[in-house]
């Protein structure tokens, strides 16, 4: 298992629906500091993002149609290694196992994950979003 998270992060973009306008908000404040990094996202959201900010933000499936386990899976491939993922504590989801595999996997690669607006500027804000950073497992 690699260890190292390079100074550009490869970033997944992932919002249920409730939470996509939250997301994109965060993204346009903060629209610098990810132009470093490489910006990968479940189908709608990326699409959103691309629209909205004009970022490059690679497109997996839409959630519901298996992008969350794409991501999961490239995850475990270290073909992403950071995560941003709102999801809705307020709506049941049709692909609540999926969300639940990739939240799994996401904590076995030891990779860093904000599931909300606070943690997402905390991560942010973090010096080693400038540094490579070694993993401790
Ligand atoms: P979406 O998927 O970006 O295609 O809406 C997000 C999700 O539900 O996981």
């Amino acid at each position: 298992m690699k260890r190292i998270i390079g100074i550009k992060k490869k970033i997944a973009l992932i919002a249920h629906d409730n939470k996509k306008d939250e997301l994109v908000e965060w993204i346009k404040l903060n629209i610098e500091p990810l132009k470093e990094h490489q910006l990968f996202g479940t189908g709608t959201t990326s699409k959103l993002i691309k629209d909205e900010t004009g970022l490059e933000v690679f497109a997996y499936k839409s959630g519901p149609l298996g992008g969350d386990l794409q991501i999961g899976a490239a995850i475990s491939e270290e073909k992403i290694d950071f995560m941003i993922f709102f999801w809705d504590p307020l709506t049941a989801q049709p692909h609540d196992p999926d969300v639940k595999a990739l939240l799994r996997i996401a904590v076995l690669y030891d990779i860093p994950v904000a599931m909300n607006y606070s943690t997402a500027d905390f991560l942010l804000s973090s010096h080693y979003m400038k540094t490579e950073y070694n993993k401790k497992q």
